[in-house]
């Protein structure tokens, strides 16, 4: 590695966090960033006290900065529930920072294994990452239910602005039941069509999209009309310019070919779907410490962040002055692809061929038998060493500087 540090012109704007993540977003700072990079960020500490303290300003003023500078990295952070409100002494239970973040940003969310030998996908034709990109506005998590007492007949009413009324029939009930009001906006289908096929020529991968349209046939129909349109008016010839395709299927069909497939590919999920194929693919894939997770919006702003949470029970221990092994992977990826887009934006190639070092010093540390505790117990490695947090950080200076 050379003398002089690597400099860089727009800084990041770097968003701190909460509990085990903020200890490591330190040592990661520290060890491998700091010795090498002339950093430039824009700091905004999203801990949870300092939420509090500006009232949640603070979290506002992060996503500001980051249409600002279009370039942001992320760690994980608290969302307050009854117990935190008690253990931090919180005036609001504040909203969740990721939730306001991509209200503003009007983003999706990407979220991408990190492969390594050693640690086996459990589907064993899996060789490269599947990205699952998650619709992240309403459906399901905006709907409205009702619970049916006893026979009568419920209906969906729209009433236009002139007053003017749309009914359709959802069920004359004979006896008690369920039923449930759900929505979507076209505008926020475009914006999820417009930033899947961007991270698609992006990352020069292939797009899959599915939904049930076969038997939604106005609601699911709609995204995919939606995507095909845009596809076809926005992105078709710079697809194929590129090489890559468009795919559309019917999601138990997608469901089937993603189980038989290579990987390498971004696979485009409605807002429930997406929910419950992450936690699928991040499983079937090893690790949720191996998983990260970029937002990115239609106007192209990046925010880099890793898909895990503060891990608290870790932190605790490390309160106690216990010794932990939390892995550290999948923040310095974030930080690795914040500054890597940095570098393209900027034209900065020695700050992008850094972002690709400290990558394969990751990947080649966990490859040489040294990772943490979560990997040791998954590996297919005869003998790992189980190293500690901050040993493995170092470990992983040690063979980027080696590099
Ligand atoms: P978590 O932080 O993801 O941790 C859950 C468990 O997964 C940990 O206890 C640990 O298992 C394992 N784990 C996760 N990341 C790991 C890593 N890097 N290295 C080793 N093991 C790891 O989820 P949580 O404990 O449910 O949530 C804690 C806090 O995070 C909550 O306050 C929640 O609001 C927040 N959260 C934030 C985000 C975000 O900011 N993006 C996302 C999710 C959750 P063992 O304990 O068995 O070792
Ligand atoms: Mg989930």
């Amino acid at each position: 590695m050379s003398e002089a540090k690597i400099k860089m012109t727009t800084p990041l704007v770097e968003m701190d966090g909460d509990e085990m993540t903020r200890v490591l977003w330190n040592l990661i700072k520290e060890e491998l960033l700091l010795p090498f990079v002339d950093l430039k960020t824009e700091y905004y500490d999203l801990g949870l006290e300092y939420r509090n303290e500006t009232n949640d300003q603070v979290t506002i003023d992060s996503a500001n900065a980051t249409k600002k500078y279009g370039v942001a990295v992320k760690c994980a952070t608290i969302t307050p529930n009854a117990a935190r409100m008690t253990e931090y002494n919180l005036k609001e239970m504040w909203k969740s920072p990721n939730g306001t973040i991509r209200a503003m940003l009007d983003g999706t969310v990407f979220r991408a294994p990190i492969i390594v030998k050693g640690v086996e996908p459990y589907v064993k034709n899996w060789k490269k990452p599947i990205t699952i990109a998650r619709h992240a506005y309403g459906d399901v998590y905006k709907a409205s239910e009702m619970k049916i007492p006893g026979a009568g007949k419920a209906e969906l009413v729209y009433t236009a602005e002139d007053g003017t009324q749309t009914k359709e029939l959802i069920h004359n009930f004979k006896g008690a039941g369920i039923i449930q009001g759900m929505h979507n906006l076209e505008d926020s289908i475009e914006s999820f069509a417009r930033s899947c096929f961007n991270y698609a020529l992006d990352t020069k991968q292939e797009l899959w999209f599915a939904t049930k349209d076969t038997i939604s046939k106005k609601y699911d129909h709609t995204f995919k009309d939606i995507f095909q349109d845009i596809y076809d008016k926005e992105y078709k010839e710079r697809f194929e310019a590129a090489g890559l395709t468009y795919f559309y299927t019917l999601i138990d069909d997608a469901v089937a070919r993603v189980i038989r497939s290579e990987g390498g590919y971004i696979w485009a999920c409605k807002n429930y779907d997406g929910d419950v194929m992450s936690d699928m693919v991040a499983t079937a894939f090893g690790s949720l410490s191996m998983m990260t997770s970029v937002l990115v919006s239609p106007q192209g702003y990046y925010e880099y962040e890793a898909a895990h949470g503060t891990v608290q029970r870790h932190y605790y221990k490390h309160l106690k002055g216990e010794e932990t092994s939390t892995n550290p992977i999948a923040t310095i990826f974030a930080w690795t692809g914040a500054l890597r887009k940095r570098g393209e934006m900027d034209n900065l190639p020695d700050l992008q061929a850094f972002a690709d070092k400290l990558e394969t010093a990751c990947i080649k540390t966990i490859e040489d038998g040294k990772m943490t505790k979560d990997l040791a117990l998954i590996t297919t490695m005869q003998s790992p060493v189980t190293l500690n947090t901050q040993d493995f950080i170092k470990a992983v200076r040690t063979t980027l500087e080696a590099l």
